[in-house]
């Protein structure tokens, strides 16, 4: 199946794909953010509003596994 529009919002063009759990979005709906290791590399990622409210709440959730 081809999702032509965001996954959030529905009516959106497609903008980035949230790196988080990899749904479509769009510009409305997605956050970028820096990714990297320290401060000598970073790229910009984008993230779901979902994944973006997450990440905040939890910074470090990314960088641990999950708990068993
Ligand atoms: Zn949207
Ligand atoms: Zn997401």
């Amino acid at each position: 199946m081809i999702v032509k529009h965001c996954k959030l919002c529905t009516t959106g063009n497609l903008f980035a794909s949230c790196k988080g759990c990899g749904i479509p979005v769009c510009k409305n709906c997605c956050r970028m953010e820096l990714d990297g290791f320290g401060c000598v590399s970073a790229w910009p990622v984008y993230y779901c509003l979902n994944c973006a409210a997450k990440r905040f709440s939890n910074p470090d959730v990314l960088l641990r596994p999950p708990p068993k």
